[in-house]
């Protein structure tokens, strides 16, 4: 299995490559993190969920990874909606972080390394903007300092958007801008009344969006480093800057790799708060839905694809998931047979080989996930005839416990089955109550059990049982 390489699109090169990290055995990634100014949505969380799927399987590939993710705490909207709120900048923001924590546990996102605020790396921030200065990259112009980009030949490598000959010197103020707008960017900017500032040596203002992520990466993660994740609407112009920035400063290649995640998007249009056309997972779970579904539904499409967010898809996850459970519960409920007579060991190697070469395939999680499958319906047909032996049962329980540290979607790691648990020990009574021929109370357990959505079946292995679809 040593064979299979981990392979990621470039978007800096526009196409696939091995990969190979800097240092061997470690990974430094930098992530983008949320603007804090409310709860994620489910788009924003499609983005985050990609960047756990990538985290667990540069792990799964056996590298120490070291992952930052920064938390924007100062920009436009956060001060905007902090002053509508009454709150200081800081108080109105934690609210916002301790939620963005929470919705990751829910999906089960495993913890970056380091989540920096932007408000905490001032000193690095004015440390880069002097640097940039000092090579003249930056100019000062009505109290604010901007990123002059004719004077970086490369800006536009990895977007494709060119400056225009004719809007050298022409600025953005805004911190999100559109295609047509390649023009010089605010780096730290004048301040109007009542907004945060910081009384620095480069002057008082406050720091632009995309100076953050330059300043705390340098500072985590070094001058160079491997992998750089957003979502799309993130390569222009906030990666295209923040190379500008980096690179403009350092004279070094600023990231190795730049990975982006397509857009959930709903009838067509991309999930925006801006377009009201949101769910938040909180609306989701209130709603009745699982968190596992919806982290299943959110990983299922590979990332560099779109993926269309309906009720429907969500349900059709939930049946996908169920019949994983199903599957696993048998197998744990079914008593060993013999010696395994369908289930060889070269089926579940085979499995293994297919999960990492889908992994390894620029994280076709679609693929991954149609190996596991693939591999469960083996089960169910090797359950159904001659059973599985005790040692093929370690080997497959092994081998799917290796998929999930990557896939984070089975019952195990949901801290307690406590219903399955439940319904064990209902299945076992009404199987006490028939070997002391008590049929009325076996048939009275299997309605109680009906009305909980469960099927008991009984096989030569005993009794077995799974949850209605
Ligand atoms: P924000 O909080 O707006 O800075 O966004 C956080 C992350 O979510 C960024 O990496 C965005 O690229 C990503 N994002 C925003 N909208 C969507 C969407 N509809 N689908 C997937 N990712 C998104
Ligand atoms: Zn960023």
């Amino acid at each position: 299995m040593t064979d299979v390489r981990l392979r990621f699109y470039n978007t800096m090169s526009r196409r696939l490559e091995g990969f190979e990290p800097i240092e061997p055995g470690r990974v430094r990634m930098y992530t983008c993190g949320p603007t804090v100014y409310d709860f994620a949505h489910i788009g924003n969380l499609r983005s985050f969920l990609f960047e756990d799927i990538l985290r667990r399987a540069l792990k799964f590939f056996g590298y120490d990874v070291t992952q930052v993710m920064n938390l924007t705490d100062i920009d436009d909207k956060t001060i905007r909606e902090a002053k509508a709120a009454g709150l200081g900048i800081r108080e109105y923001t934690d609210r916002y972080i301790e939620a963005f924590f929470e919705d990751l546990d829910t999906l089960r996102v495993e913890r970056a390394e380091h989540y920096p605020r932007a408000t905490d790396y001032i000193p690095q921030m004015v440390e880069l903007v002097k640097r940039l200065e000092a090579a003249g990259h930056a100019y000062r112009s009505d109290g604010s300092i901007y990123y002059s980009i004719s004077t970086f030949a490369e800006y536009g490598k990895l977007s494709g958007v060119r400056p225009e000959a004719n809007l050298t010197g022409a600025r953005v103020d805004s911190e999100e801008y559109e295609k047509e707008d390649a023009r010089d960017f605010v780096l730290w900017k004048k301040t109007g009344e009542g907004e945060p500032s910081w009384d620095v040596e480069i002057g008082p203002g406050r720091p632009g969006w995309h100076l953050e992520c330059s300043a705390m990466s340098i500072d985590l993660l070094g001058e160079e480093f491997d992998i750089h994740t957003g979502g799309t609407d993130n390569i222009f112009p906030h990666h295209e800057n923040e190379i500008a920035q980096s690179e403009g400063a350092t004279g070094r290649t600023f990231a190795h790799y730049w990975l982006h995640a397509e857009h959930l998007i709903v009838e067509g249009e991309k999930m925006a708060k801006s377009k009201g056309n949101f769910f938040t997972l909180r609306d989701l779970i209130d709603k009745g839905h699982d968190a596992v579904v919806i982290r299943y539904l959110l990983i299922s499409v590979p990332y560099r694809q779109k993926l269309n967010f309906t009720f429907d898809g969500l349900h059709a996850a939930e049946q996908a998931l169920e019949r994983i459970r199903n599957t696993l519960r048998r197998l744990d409920h079914t008593p060993a047979a013999e010696r395994s007579g369908e289930l060889e060991s070269a089926v579940v190697e085979e499995f293994q080989h297919e999960f990492r070469s889908a992994l390894g395939d620029d994280l076709n999680t679609a693929r991954a996930l149609g190996a596991l499958h693939t591999l469960l319906r083996q089960v169910n047909t090797a359950l159904d005839g001659d059973g599985i032996s005790e040692a093929a049962r370690g080997q497959l329980r092994q081998a799917i416990n290796e998929a999930d540290s990557v896939l984070g979607i089975m019952p195990e790691a949901e801290g307690g089955a406590s219903g399955d648990d439940e319904i064990q020990s209902l299945v076992d009574e009404r199987t006490a109550a028939r070997e002391t021929r008590d049929f009325a109370r076996a048939d009275e357990i299997r309605d109680q059990l009906s009305e909980m959505g469960v099927v008991v079946e009984d096989t030569p292995h005993g009794a077995v049982w799974h949850k209605k679809n």
